[in-house]
């Protein structure tokens, strides 16, 4: 085992991973600029929105495409460029390289070949929104976009929901309703959440309150832009077990918010880690095996 250090003299080429604005221009930073002026190549998720920064910023540097779906093939040859000198910088459209964009693949392929891998702090949505989400900033678990449907997705939010750091996920706004709907069911209506919207642009804006608060508002308001959905850790006091009054009241708690009652009993149950028969037969006060 050896320590694999940034800035070696050897005839290899560097990867500089250069992180790009989510929205403000001047959130570039005067490093970013720098490398993608000095670098000889810019592996770009998109080449004609890179060119577009890199005209803004007057940089001439000479770009290739490296995305998602030329990653196996553009690997290869942008190794090819790193073993024989080229220094490159990989970014994504928006952010940093390799968060829910491209870029991981590259990473691996260039430390197995003992090429430096240099990355550059900088814009990120995920941590962006974090700090102004009032919402506890640690620990917390960063995880992206969401699966769109399925068994995967059932999973991760089950996993997510009993999580009690702060999750941090990405969503389109064409998605926003429906992944805050299947939140409120597995996390419980009565989580809080905080949702960041077009961070650093001239709409930025931000949502606060517990889910069934901001269901609601998304009835009246049709999510527009992009978004960052901050939510509260499971609460300590959910994982204790709760006595039978307890979980009654609780039940009796959601019902009194508006929920149906099979509702609530599904989701105190979840909350609770018990079968859903059980706390349905304790409500109801039905003696019985379930
Ligand atoms: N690599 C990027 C980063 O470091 O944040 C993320 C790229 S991912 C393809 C795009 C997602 O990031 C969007 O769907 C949204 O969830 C989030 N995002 C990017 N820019 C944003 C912004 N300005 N405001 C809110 N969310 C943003």
């Amino acid at each position: 085992m050896k320590e694999q250090k940034s800035f070696v003299d050897n005839s290899k080429g560097c990867l500089f991973l250069v992180p790009t604005p989510i929205g403000n221009l001047n959130d570039m930073t005067y490093r970013a600029v720098q490398t993608l002026q000095d670098v000889d190549l810019v592996a770009a998720e998109d080449t004609r929105n890179t060119k577009n920064l890199l005209n803004h910023f007057e940089i001439t540097t000479d770009l290739i495409s490296f995305h998602e779906h030329n990653t196996a093939s553009r690997i290869p040859e942008l190794i090819e460029k790193l073993n024989s000198g080229v220094n490159i910088a990989q970014v994504s459209d928006a952010g940093t390289p390799s968060i829910s964009d491209p870029g991981k693949e590259l990473v691996k392929a260039a430390i197995k070949e003992d090429i430096s891998v240099v990355p550059l702090p900088g814009a990120t949505a995920s941590t962006t929104a974090l700090i102004a989400s009032g919402i506890e900033p640690q620990p917390f678990y960063f995880y992206g976009f969401l699966p769109r449907k399925g068994k995967e997705r059932t999973e991760a939010l089950v996993d997510l929901a009993n999580r009690k750091e702060t999750t941090i996920i990405y969503e389109s706004p064409y998605r926003v309703q429906k992944t805050l709907d299947d939140l409120a069911d597995k996390f419980g209506s009565d989580r809080q959440i905080t949702l960041a919207r077009e961070l650093t642009k001239l709409h930025e804006a931000f949502l606060r309150g517990s889910l069934v608060d901001v269901i609601s508002y998304y009835q009246d308001n049709e999510p527009k832009g992009e978004y960052v959905l901050v939510i509260a850790g499971k609460p300590t006091e959910q994982t204790e077990t709760m006595s039978d009054e307890q979980i009654i009241q609780a039940v009796d708690r959601l019902i009194e918010a508006g929920n149906k009652p099979n509702k609530a009993i599904k989701e105190i149950a979840a909350q609770n880690d018990l079968k859903k028969q059980t706390v349905y037969n304790l409500y109801h006060n039905i003696e019985g095996n379930d």
